[in-house]
């Protein structure tokens, strides 16, 4: 039997209120949000910028007290425990460096306050600079000597070299240019999965959150509306922002005709009914709803000719679509490409079908083969389809 994990971090309905200046209203911040993250976790919290992520994360640290609600770091309520006595240290995204000390002493300096002797103090914090990728020249530079990444590294060595047990982490990449960032992120998993060490990594960059996270907690305006994991939450997303949040969507609005177990029936138009999967136990016939559909679970191909697969077999387009229309699983709609935008690795089309071609989606089509054989020119007759499973029915 495989161990429940261990609970580093609890956060049990938490809201934070700023008081407003003058004839300002008050700000809720931090709305009601309950979380729960396990020991050597690296959790993400998501959202775009002003929604409470890094309030959330300097209650944590202690910076700022909850207006109501919990906080359990390994169990313990820290209400009454000050930022410095708290097993956690954060990473700010502008570094926070004292420009007078070199890189070794800024690293040091938490060590020396806390009454390590001084040679010690710099044998760990070469130590930490060393595994942040530092070399020896760069350990007596300032902060203005050293580049961003570097500056970077910097601060990630005097957040770690005090060995917390939680590194709390505010868009410590934000400022870097992709490149970096990209290389940054690998090295930032890879540590975190040596230390052993619980990451709270707060981002509004979808991308890196889907990338470097064991789980992610979607927030918007104050509230976690989603909790999981990059999987879950790309793949079956709970409502319309966020699925709109993370990576591309369509949405297509109707009205729900039928259901039988997942599946649900949804009428677009007089002449289309699309099939969509659903998780809503009370999900109403004659209920409006949105169906939300990544772009590239949709597949095109020609109305007419031959249809070419990616081991380089065809088939006729009669036959093929003979096939796909015995499927119970699949969803086919007849269409007309509107645009193409070649990507380079992509190309997305822009397409629209339906009752007098009023719904448009996007589908994306990666370019496997040669250009000629996969491109459908703008104005043409297409088909599309895809697996019933892979449209979600959102309420809200
Ligand atoms: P994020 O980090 O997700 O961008 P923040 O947690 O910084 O968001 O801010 C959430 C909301 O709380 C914003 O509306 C912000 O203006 C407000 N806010 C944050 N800190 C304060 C403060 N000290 N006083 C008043 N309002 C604040
Ligand atoms: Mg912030």
């Amino acid at each position: 039997m495989t161990q429940p994990p261990q609970v580093d971090i609890e956060i049990r309905n938490v809201i934070k209120e700023f008081a407003g200046r003058g004839s300002e209203g008050s700000t809720r911040a931090v709305d009601n949000v309950s979380l729960t993250i396990n020991r050597g976790e690296f959790f993400s919290m998501l959202g775009p910028s002003g929604c409470g992520k890094t309030t959330t994360l300097r209650m944590i640290a202690g910076f700022e007290d909850p207006t109501s609600g919990e906080i359990l770091l390994r169990g313990k309520a820290v209400q009454n425990v000050p930022a410095f006595h708290r097993p956690v240290n954060t990473v700010f995204q502008d570094y926070a460096l004292f420009p007078h000390l070199t890189a070794t002493q800024n690293v040091m300096f938490g060590l020396e306050m806390e009454g390590i002797d001084k040679t010690e103090a710099r044998k760990r914090a070469e130590e930490a600079l060393t595994m942040m990728r530092l070399t020896s020249v760069q350990f007596n530079r300032k902060p203005r000597q050293m580049s961003g990444g570097q500056q970077q590294r910097v601060a990630l060595a005097r957040a770690l070299v005090k060995r917390p047990a939680v590194l709390l982490l505010d868009e410590p990449l934000g400022a870097l240019d992709l490149k970096l960032r990209k290389d940054m992120q690998y090295e930032l998993i890879s540590m975190q999965k040596d230390l052993g060490i619980t990451f709270i990594y707060v981002t509004h960059d979808q991308e890196e959150a889907l990338t470097m996270s064991d789980r992610i907690a979607v927030m918007n305006q104050g509230k976690v509306l989603q909790i999981g994991s990059p999987e879950e939450i790309y793949e079956t997303p709970a409502t319309r922002f966020v699925a709109d949040f993370i990576g591309e969507t369509n949405f297509l609005t109707g009205t729900v005709e039928g259901r039988e177990g997942i599946c649900a029936m949804i009428r677009l138009d007089e002449s289309t009914v699309i099939k969509a999967a659903h998780s809503e136990d009370n999900l109403k016939i004659g209920e409006q709803v949105t169906v939300a559909i990544r772009p590239e679970k949709v597949n095109i191909f020609a109305a007419q000719g031959v249809v070419k697969f990616d081991d380089g077999t065809s088939r006729p387009v009669a036959q093929y679509i003979e096939g796909l229309r015995t499927d119970p699983d699949i969803n086919l709609v007849p269409g007309r490409v509107e645009y193409a935008n070649y990507i380079g690795t992509d190309t997305r089309y822009t397409v629209s079908f339906g009752g007098g071609n009023q719904h448009r989606l996007v589908a994306r089509e990666q370019n496997f083969g040669l250009r000629n054989d996969t491109y459908h020119e703008v104005g043409s007759s297409i088909h599309i389809f895809w697996d019933y499973e892979t449209a979600r029915v959102l309420r809200q």
